[in-house]
């Protein structure tokens, strides 16, 4: 390769959603975009060699860039040599480093972290991190600048959500010229539009009020746009939200960084404590903060399950294992109660969630789906492209770039592994 020229390289994710890895190398210098494990087709972590064949482990990198903390974007890191300088928005670090605790796992890497829209350098590489809106919290599209050669690559992106000015932001203020838009593509083959989190509030308030019995919602503890849609449902509905010690503790600590999140001693809200999320945060190998579940517990703002049985005015958060927990302490579903399904359908259809549907439907409890994708549509994605009007555009995290490639201009189609000089 021509010295002085930036060279990218998509180790993973040209032909899969996930298990991203992207390298921009210059002379001795590398950048890594991203360290993902891969997806299987039920939306979980896959089995299989974690490394990409061509990501070489051996030679020194000057930064590894995390655009969000979703498993498909940094389950990697584990794999990766423990010296190599990892940076990611400091909310992000807080969720990947509580996901990798909850697992019995961790992260080996010292990471750095990076504010919003400000710029840092590693070696010749400089890298703007702009905020973006996104199922996971605190995620980005990264900018990144070398040898008069600007690359912007998207992350996971939506117009969805409680962020989306950001994305139209990003529209109306590109950077240009713009040489590589590295873009996702999830959910291109996908022809309806998605509601947003603003339209997925009235249905969770409109659900609550025609529910006489209590209403159970399962989604990712971790969703925190989710999270402030069903709180804000619950205000207008008069409910309370009861949410587990996990979903309690991710709030507390992201709310030392963004004060407007919901977390407990807000009103309408209780934590429950249970046996199974007691016994995580007080194993040394796992959560290992038992003075939390103490603080939570003495709060003032605590239920026990069997006191929830009482309650008809509440939104519980609900998991298979929390469901076992509440079991035992006679709490499940009854006749006129409600189960609401809030994440990606696919991980209905796996054993647990089939297991819990099953019980659900046996006690006569009403079922309901409310979710919107984490991703950008079909449309969104085309605007987004033709606004930014890269001089290279390389698909990236789907299944189906194939199929929509007139769709967009100037595109450069790349195997995973195959070098793509940025001249
Ligand atoms: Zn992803
Ligand atoms: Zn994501």
């Amino acid at each position: 390769m021509a010295a002085g020229v930036p060279v990218l390289t998509v180790h993973r994710a040209t032909h899969e959603i996930g298990g991203n890895c992207i390298e921009i190398a210059i002379d001795q210098h590398r950048l890594v975009l991203d360290a993902g494990s891969r997806l299987d087709a039920g939306g979980a972590t896959a089995t299989g060699p974690a490394v990409p064949p061509t990501l070489d482990l051996v030679a020194p990198v000057d930064a590894v860039v995390i655009s969000h903390p979703h498993q498909d974007h940094y389950g990697l890191l584990r794999d990766l040599p423990p010296h190599w300088p990892v940076w990611s928005g400091e909310a992000a670090q807080i969720l990947m480093r509580m996901t990798a605790a909850l697992r019995g796992d961790r992260l080996e890497q010292e990471f750095q972290t990076y504010r919003a829209g400000s710029a840092f350098t590693a070696g010749p590489f400089t890298i703007v991190p702009c905020l973006t809106d996104h199922s996971a919290f605190d995620a980005y599209m990264l900018l990144v600048e070398c040898a008069g050669r600007r690359i912007l690559y998207s992350g996971d992106f939506r117009r969805t959500g409680r962020k989306a000015v950001l994305v139209s932001k990003m529209m109306s203020s590109s950077p240009t010229p713009l040489d590589v838009l590295l873009l996702e593509g999830t959910t291109l083959g996908r022809t309806e539009g998605f509601p947003t989190e603003a339209e997925l509030e009235n249905e969770f308030a409109a659900l609550c009020r025609r529910t006489s019995g209590r209403v159970f919602i399962t989604w990712s503890a971790q969703n925190i746009d989710r999270t402030v849609t069903i709180y804000r449902a619950c205000k207008r509905t008069g409910r309370t939200l009861v949410l587990d010690l996990y979903s309690l503790d991710i709030l507390e600590r992201l709310s030392r960084l963004h004060d407007s999140l919901p977390r407990l001693g807000w009103p309408q809200i209780l934590g429950v404590v249970t046996a199974s999320m007691k016994r995580l945060y007080e194993s040394p190998s796992r959560l290992n903060t038992p003075d939390f579940v103490e603080r939570c517990a003495k709060s003032g703002h605590a239920i026990g399950a069997a006191k929830l049985t009482g309650r008809k005015d509440v939104v519980v958060m609900l998991r298979p294992s929390l469901l076992r927990d509440f079991e035992c302490k006679g709490l499940t579903f009854e006749q006129g109660d409600a189960w609401i399904f809030s994440m990606w359908a696919g991980y209905l259809a796996t054993d647990e969630y089939s297991e819990m549907r099953r019980i659900a439907d046996n006690a006569g409890a009403a079922f309901a789906q409310i979710h919107t994708s984490g991703h950008a549509s079909g449309a969104d994605l085309e605007e987004f492209a033709s606004r930014l009007a890269p001089r290279h555009l390389v698909p990236i995290h789907s299944l189906v770039w194939d199929d929509h490639l007139e769709r967009f201009s100037n595109v450069r189609r790349l195997a995973d592994g195959e070098p793509f000089a940025v001249v």
